[in-house]
């Protein structure tokens, strides 16, 4: 571990808090230059400069919603003038509302596609001419165990994300031979505001406590808790890493043994 990122430029999206900001901060930890992005400012501006206070590495913050293809351009574009390219892209975005099949309509699935998947095209696009000419790089594009196991009352989620693992495991083919491997790391039930909203949004639908619904998801997962988003971090700064340089193609969760299948 160490300062194994020392000079590389990275781009971590949708990176304000959470897992995102978790990531951003571990890879600044290990000597990576880092850009953020989200949509709020000063929780960006203020993200910013507490992971420059703490790694004392060159971070910089652009405001950009990730459905628009022209703040995606913008983000890769600061990246470049920050770094010279992107070394390491972790992609990661909001996620879509939580509700049953029958809940949602087109606009909401078009949504939940542009968000999720089409955000991940639109970055993996961008950055790979920019590996290419540095002759490579590493793709980290951030979903959910909902790839591998398909959550309750998540169904925009477990059906648009199944596409990014579609879309990584082509990519790491296609772009082996240029040396730009490409991972998907799925977070399990992670302690962020993304999971309180989870939890209260069951606990409504099902008329129990927040309290009563936590302990079932704790019930769920064999290590008994949610995990912390640095818990994350620390797989994606890995596969971000020259430790992974033989590590391409897959799909990982860090999700304390909540998927109960074989892979
Ligand atoms: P969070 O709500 O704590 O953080 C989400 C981040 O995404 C924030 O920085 C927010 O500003 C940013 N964001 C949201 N929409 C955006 C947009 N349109 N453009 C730019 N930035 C945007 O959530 P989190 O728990 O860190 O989750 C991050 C991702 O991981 C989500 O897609 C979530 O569904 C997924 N996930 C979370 C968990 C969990 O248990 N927390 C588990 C599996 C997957």
């Amino acid at each position: 571990m160490g300062h194994d990122l020392e000079g590389k430029g990275a781009l971590v999206t949708a990176s304000s808090q959470g897992i995102g900001r978790a990531c951003a901060l571990e890879l600044a930890r290990r000597g990576a230059g880092v850009v953020i992005c989200a949509r709020r400012q000063d929780v960006l501006d203020a993200t910013r400069e507490a992971i420059a206070d703490e790694t004392g590495r060159q971070i910089a913050a652009i405001k950009a919603d990730l459905t628009s293809p022209a703040d995606i351009d913008a983000v890769i574009e600061r990246t470049v003038d920050e770094f010279g390219g992107i070394d390491v892209l972790v992609t990661n975005a909001g996620g879509p509302p939580s509700g049953a099949f029958m809940d949602f309509e087109d606009d909401a699935w078009e949504k939940a596609f542009v968000l999720n998947l089409m955000s991940v095209v639109r970055l993996n696009r961008a950055t790979v001419p920019l590996m290419r000419k540095a002759g490579g790089g590493s793709i980290v594009n951030l979903t959910s165990i909902s790839v591998k196991e398909p959550l309750k009352g998540l169904v925009l989620s477990n059906a648009v994300r199944a596409g990014v693992v579609g879309l990584s495991k082509s990519l790491a083919n296609e772009l082996g031979p240029d040396n730009i491997r490409v991972n998907v790391v799925c977070p399990g039930f992670t302690a962020t505001d993304r999971m309180k909203e989870l939890v209260g949004a069951r606990a409504e639908r099902e008329g129990k406590t927040n309290e009563e619904i936590a302990a079932g998801f704790y019930a769920s997962v064999p290590l008994g808790s949610f995990a912390e988003p640095s818990d994350i971090a620390k797989m994606v700064a890995f596969l971000a890493s020259d430790d992974a340089k033989y590590v391409t193609g897959v799909t990982v969760q860090v999700d304390g043994g909540f998927v109960k299948g074989l892979l």
